[in-house]
């Protein structure tokens, strides 16, 4: 079995795929000799899809998958999570906003815990975005009635059964530490280093951000009041 496959969403990342890989693999490479990287592009309108092929053919650790259109992010990291086999899993964004070398922050706690959410520890996005995080977590929580301080931070440590086990729907990308929680794991969250984006753009305007994120949380809630939660008599 793999011991690690790390994700990574790609929607019009051209400038960004050929550094993440090389970052991740100088990171990654440190501890982990049997691992794969999965890139799943999400549509992309760019050069991201050739590169990505380019990549593929060179690099036998990267496994690349190309949706037909752009399904949105969760959609992409649900094929990621259905794709790979490593015994522990890591996500993060293509942009590399944070750092690849943070799974070392992560991975102690792996052990006790079935999912190690990454916690953006100084952001560099600027207030406003800093801001409707803030405001988003704390509405979210209110909502779902959890306690997660960042529940958007890309970087995310999971054994695999976690990602096995989410039923995802569009949008719940942005509640993965909650639903993880709701299929009974144990989630903790443990700061990392956070960056401003190199190249590229965002792909969320603030307003469809916390709006959406809202709305969902609602079902959110619904989902976890109707979870089944049934055991066995021995
Ligand atoms: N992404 C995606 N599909 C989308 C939008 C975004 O796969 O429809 C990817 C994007 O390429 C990046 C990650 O999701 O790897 C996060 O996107 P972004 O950096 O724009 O989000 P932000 O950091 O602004 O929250
Ligand atoms: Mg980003």
């Amino acid at each position: 079995m793999l011991q690690l496959s790390v994700i990574a969403p790609i929607y019009n990342e051209e400038e960004n795929i050929e550094r993440l890989t090389e970052r991740i693999s100088q990171a990654v490479e440190k501890e982990f000799s049997d691992y794969e990287i999965i890139y799943v592009n999400d549509g992309s309108s760019d050069k991201s899809k050739e590169i990505l092929d380019k990549l593929a053919f060179q690099n036998s650790k990267v496994r690349v998958f190309h949706f037909t259109e752009n399904n949105g992010q969760t959609a992409a990291l649900a094929a990621g999570f259905e794709k790979c086999t490593g015994e522990l899993v890591v996500t993060m964004d293509a942009d590399l906003q944070t750092d690849p070398e943070d799974i070392y922050r992560l991975l102690p706690y792996i052990e006790e815990y079935d999912m190690v959410n990454g916690k953006r520890a100084t952001r560099e996005d600027g207030i406003v975005k800093k801001l409707s995080s803030v405001i988003g977590n704390g509405v979210r929580n209110k909502i779902t009635g959890d306690d997660i301080q960042d529940t958007g931070c890309p970087l995310k440590l999971y054994k695999l059964e976690v990602v096995k086990k989410y039923k995802l729907f569009d949008g719940m990308h942005r509640f993965l530490p909650t639903l993880a929680r709701m299929n009974g794991y144990k989630v903790i969250e443990v700061p990392v280093r956070h960056f401003d984006r190199e190249f590229g753009v965002s792909k969320y305007g603030v307003w469809n951000r916390l709006f959406k994120g809202l709305k969902d949380a609602f079902a959110v809630r619904w989902m976890m009041k109707r979870n089944l939660n049934y055991e066995f008599e021995n």
